[in-house]
C-alpha cells in the first residue's frame, strides 16, 4: 500500500469499533504503535516500562511476513505462498513455508468441525464476490453456482512432507477468516519472550490481551453495537490473558437494491450467510482459536454456533441476533456477588436496548 493510503488507513478510527476503555490509574504512559498490516490499522500498546520501538518493530516485522506469505490479495501481491498454491495445476504438491502449513491446517481442523460451515477453500467464492477488494454486485447466478461447486476442503491434502495439494482446477484456498488470529498470537509470543506482562493488542477489532492492566484489575474491551454507527458498544467485556475477537457484517460489504452484502460466505449457498445471527464475539486463549470460531459462528447461526462454542473447553462467546438479543455461554455471565469486583472474565451490558437472554428459549424455535 503507499505511504499516503497507509496514512489515511491509519487515521481512520478503530475498524472493528471497539472501544478500548483506558488504563487511568498508570504511573507512566504507554508505548503506543500503529501500523496497516493485514488489510487493517494494528495497534500494539505496552504498558510495561522500559520497551521501545525496537521491540514493536520486530513484531510488525513478523506480521509483514505471515502477510507476504499467506495473502490472497492480487491487488496487493504478484505473487505469495498461497496466491502459488491457487494457480498451480489441480493435484501439483505445492511447498510452502511451516507457517502457511500451520495456518492451512488449523483452517482445515475447523473445516471439519464445523462440517464445512467455515470452509478453507472459500477462495473461488471469495475472489468471485470481491466484498472488501472492489466488489460491488450481486455476480450472476450461474457464476456463483459454478465457484459453490469449487468450494470444498475435502479436496484438500495437506502431505507429510509440508506440501499442499488441491484437487480440482480452479480451487483455492484463503486464511482470510484466521490470519489475523494467528498473527496476534505470534506477536504475543515475542512481546512475552521479551519480557512483557502487561499489553493490549488490537488487530483492526481482534483483541488480545497479555496480562491485566497495570493496576492489576482486568482489561475492559467494549463490543461493537452491531445496528449501530461505529463507536457506540452493547457492552464490555472484562477479561486477562485473553483474545477477543468479533466478526460481524459492518466491516466489508455493499448494499444492492437495499439488501446488505458482507463478507462472510456460506459455502452452502454462495451467498452471504444470513440466518438472523448478526454479530459473534469469541472470548478464547489463541487468537487463531477465537478467529476461526467468530466466522464460523457466524456461519452456522445461534443454535448451531451455542452448540460447537460449548462443546469446546476454555472458549465463550456473545452472540447478537437481529431482535437485539444477546446470548452468552455460561463462562460469560456475570456472577452474583459484587460483579463488578470480579477478576473473572465476564460480559457487562451497557445498551439498554439489548437484552441478555437464556438459551434455552432459543431451542424451542
Ligand atoms: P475479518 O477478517 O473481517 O475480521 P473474519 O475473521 O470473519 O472477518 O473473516 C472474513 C474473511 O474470511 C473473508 O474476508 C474471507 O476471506 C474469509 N471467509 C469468508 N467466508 C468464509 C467461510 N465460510 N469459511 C472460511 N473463510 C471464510
Ligand atoms: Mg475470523
Amino acid at each position: 500500500m503507499p505511504p499516503m493510503m497507509r496514512r489515511f488507513a491509519v487515521l481512520l478510527p478503530g475498524l472493528l469499533l471497539v472501544l478500548l476503555l483506558a488504563a487511568c490509574t498508570q504511573s507512566t504512559e504507554p508505548l503506543v504503535v500503529e501500523d496497516y498490516l493485514l488489510g487493517t490499522v494494528i495497534r500494539i500498546s505496552i504498558h510495561d516500562d522500559g520497551y521501545d520501538t525496537s521491540l514493536t518493530d520486530r513484531v510488525f516485522e513478523r506480521v509483514a511476513t505471515i502477510e507476504r506469505r499467506m495473502s490472497t490479495s492480487e491487488d496487493d501481491y504478484d505473487d505469495t505462498e498461497l496466491l502459488t498454491v491457487n494457480r498451480a495445476p489441480a493435484g501439483t504438491a505445492t511447498p510452502v513455508s511451516a507457517d502457511t502449513f500451520e495456518v492451512l491446517s488449523a483452517a482445515l481442523d475447523y473445516s471439519r468441525v464445523s462440517d464445512g460451515a467455515f470452509d478453507v477453500t472459500i477462495w473461488p467464492l471469495v475472489k468471485l464476490w470481491g466484498i472488501g477488494s472492489g466488489g460491488e454486485t450481486v455476480p450472476p447466478e450461474g457464476e456463483i453456482t459454478a465457484a459453490r461447486e469449487l468450494v470444498d476442503y475435502h479436496d484438500l491434502t495437506l502431505n507429510a512432507d509440508g506440501t499442499v495439494t488441491l484437487a480440482r482446477e480452479g480451487m483455492g484456498v484463503d486464511v482470510g477468516a484466521i490470519a489475523k488470529g494467528y498473527a496476534a498470537d505470534e506477536a504475543e509470543r515475542i512481546l512475552r519472550d521479551a519480557g512483557v506482562t502487561s499489553a493490549l493488542l488490537d488487530f483492526g477489532g481482534n483483541i488480545l490481551v497479555i496480562g491485566s492492566k497495570p493496576d492489576d484489575s482486568p482489561w475492559r474491551i467494549g463490543i461493537q453495537r452491531p445496528d449501530a454507527e461505529r463507536s457506540r458498544y452493547i457492552g464490555i467485556v472484562h477479561t486477562a490473558d485473553r483474545t477477543v475477537v468479533t466478526s460481524g457484517p459492518y466491516e466489508r460489504f455493499f448494499v444492492e437494491d437495499g439488501v446488505r452484502y458482507h463478507h462472510i460466505l456460506n459455502p452452502d449457498t454462495g451467498y452471504p450467510s444470513r440466518n438472523g445471527l448478526v454479530q459473534v464475539t469469541i472470548v478464547a486463549e489463541r487468537s487463531i482459536d477465537a478467529d476461526a470460531l467468530s466466522t464460523t459462528s457466524y456461519v452456522l447461526g445461534l443454535t448451531g454456533a451455542y452448540d460447537l462454542i460449548e462443546s469446546i473447553k476454555g472458549v465463550e462467546a456473545v452472540f447478537a441476533t437481529e431482535e437485539r438479543e444477546l446470548f452468552l455461554t455460561p463462562g460469560l455471565q456475570e456472577s452474583d456477588e459484587s460483579p463488578q469486583n470480579t477478576t473473572e472474565t465476564h460480559f457487562e451490558l451497557t445498551d439498554d436496548e439489548y437484552q441478555v437472554r437464556e438459551i434455552t428459549a432459543v431451542t424451542d424455535r
